[in-house]
């Protein structure tokens, strides 16, 4: 097996490690034996087997591709139920939707709360997709774990450290973002919190990464997702959506993704998206993800 790439030394020295001797008790040179990195829970060198997280009967990381999708936001019951019972036709594994949403401005649309729980609760009793959506704070954490299957953590509260030390008091599966500006050494320390509280089960999800390329939404890291499926053993998702912007970059970047070896993909699909109340313009119709998961489930097939 080829070293690991090793991007922290803890504060630690690597550990001299005197090899066997030699043909006729000739001594050998001193291995120098990789120091374990700071993300010491995240990191696969201690840890070598890829880890499942099970949210809501789904495993992810098992070597099939999951695929959540659903709107950007939940915006009405007949909204959420309607996408949910379509992404499920199209073999979608699990729904998202936000209840609570993250906006850059606080003029914009900041997500129906409670009310949307609740419908997206019965979006899964009818459509037995289990439910992805993200908690915005420490005091919602209760109300959102009774609902979600898995909690989303966004890119903005990536280093909110008071929320992730919550969530790791709790064992329902939380959904890592990668904020927009952190590098993967931060990404997975966060984790790495989530870990050390006490929930290994932590699924990380690449959503692009704010460069000086203005032309797509964010820049999407696909070997930023490759450099992390070798440097830990937790499941990473891909998000094209918010990575690209544009739903016409949604496929081919799905696709990329499944390239480099992510464990599930995270699809913005709404049954209107020019109506969208938020992300239209980077979300899919049905019919376009339907054909998606046909291209997708092929291409796995011969992966
Ligand atoms: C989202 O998933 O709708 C979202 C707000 O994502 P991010 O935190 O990646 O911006
Ligand atoms: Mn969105």
């Amino acid at each position: 097996m080829s070293p690991r790439p090793v991007i922290s030394r803890a504060g630690r020295r690597p550990r001299a490690v005197r090899a066997p001797a030699g043909a006729g008790g000739a001594p050998l040179p001193v291995v120098m034996e990789p120091p374990a990195p700071a993300f010491r829970l995240a990191c696969r060198q201690l840890h070598p087997e890829t880890s499942v997280v099970t949210a809501g009967g789904v495993a992810i990381g098992s070597g099939r591709l999951i695929v959540i999708a659903g709107p950007c936001s939940v915006e009405s019951r007949r909204q959420i139920r309607d996408t949910a019972r379509s992404v499920q036709a199209a073999g979608a594994d699990m729904l998202r939707g936000g209840a609570y949403k993250p906006r850059t401005s606080p003029y914009e649309f900041q997500g129906l709360g409670t009310k949307a729980l609740e419908w997206l609760a019965e979006a899964r009793a009818e459509s037995g997709l289990p439910i992805v959506t993200e908690v915005l704070s420490v005091e919602d954490v209760e109300r959102v774990a009774e609902c979600a299957d898995l909690i989303q953590v966004g890119a903005r509260n990536m280093q909110n450290y008071p929320l992730l030390r919550r969530l790791s008091t709790i064992s329902k599966p939380v959904l890592l973002k990668r904020g927009a500006s952190a590098t993967i050494q931060e990404w997975l320390l966060a984790a790495e919190y989530l870990l050390a509280g006490g929930n290994p089960n932590v699924v990380l999800c690449e959503r692009g990464i704010r460069t000086f390329e203005t032309a797509t939404r964010n820049t999407l890291d696909l070997a930023g997702v490759a450099l992390v499926k070798e440097l830990s053993h937790l499941p990473v998702i891909v998000d094209p959506s918010h990575g690209t912007g544009m739903r016409s970059l949604v496929g081919p970047a799905s696709r990329a993704a499944l390239a480099v070896g992510a464990d599930g993909l995270l699809i913005e699909v709404h049954p209107h998206p020019d109506q969208a109340w938020c992300d239209g313009a980077q979300s899919l119709d049905v019919p376009s993800f339907a054909a998606l998961m046909r291209d997708l489930r092929g291409r796995e097939a011969v992966r």
